[in-house]
């Protein structure tokens, strides 16, 4: 059987494995994350920007597993908040333990008075490719647009995919199809602009392979 390249994700979280690796498949190359890699180091998020985490996590990892490494940050910006909760989006309503519930409770009780109108927000991804020597490979960074409803809605994504209303298709990713979220989603724009370079590594056999 012939083998299949791979690029190992650097993320623990298994929905942006899933979402990120549908987008990828045309490529042939299977992305793999953290879950699969018991010798993979925790890399502290504490950057100030998306571009920051995302870069920390590709280049630490990249290095200390000595093959490429894909990474990404993400997160949502509320315009009413003045752009919070950006990077702190996974830990809003605080740590120990993280929990997507009650980020959104958190993020529904900020906005409790506030109109629809003046509920806009979006989603930020900055997707970083780093290779074994801990150099930038690629970088790119997407958003989507919505506003924050006022109760929750859905159970498909994660994280704040139920109160997040996509304007122009009048649901939530919470409601919409898995496969409209991989077709406007920021992470999906930003994995797309991956392919290229990803084809590109494939034809050089740079990648490992399983
Ligand atoms: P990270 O793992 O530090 O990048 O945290 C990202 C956090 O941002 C997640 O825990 C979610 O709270 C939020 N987030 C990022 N992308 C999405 C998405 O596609 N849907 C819903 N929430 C998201």
């Amino acid at each position: 059987m012939t083998k299949r390249p791979y690029l190992i994700f650097g993320t623990g979280n298994a929905h942006k494995g899933i979402e990120a690796t549908e987008i990828v498949a045309p490529t042939g190359v299977t992305l793999r994350t953290l879950a699969e890699f018991p010798e993979a180091i925790d890399v502290v998020e504490d950057g100030e920007t998306f571009a920051e985490n995302a870069r920390k996590k590709a280049i630490e990892q990249a290095r200390h597993l000595q093959t490429f490494v894909l990474a990404e940050d993400s997160g949502i910006c509320v315009d009413f908040l003045n752009g919070a909760p950006g990077v702190r989006s996974a830990r809003f309503a605080g740590e120990n333990p993280r929990s997507d519930q009650r980020n959104n409770e958190f993020l529904l009780e900020k906005l409790s008075d506030v109109p629809l109108e003046k509920r806009t927000a979006h989603y930020v991804c900055h997707m970083v490719l780093a290779a074994p020597n801990g150099e930038i490979e690629f970088e790119a960074e997407e958003r989507c647009r919505g506003r924050i409803l006022f109760k929750p809605s859905g159970d498909n994504g994660f994280g704040y995919d139920p109160l997040f209303e996509v304007v122009e298709f009048h649901r939530t990713f919470g409601v919409l199809a898995p496969e409209i979220k991989r077709a406007i989603s920021h992470r999906a724009r930003a994995t797309r602009r991956l392919i290229p370079k990803l084809f590109e590594l494939v034809a050089a056999g740079k990648l490992p392979t399983m």
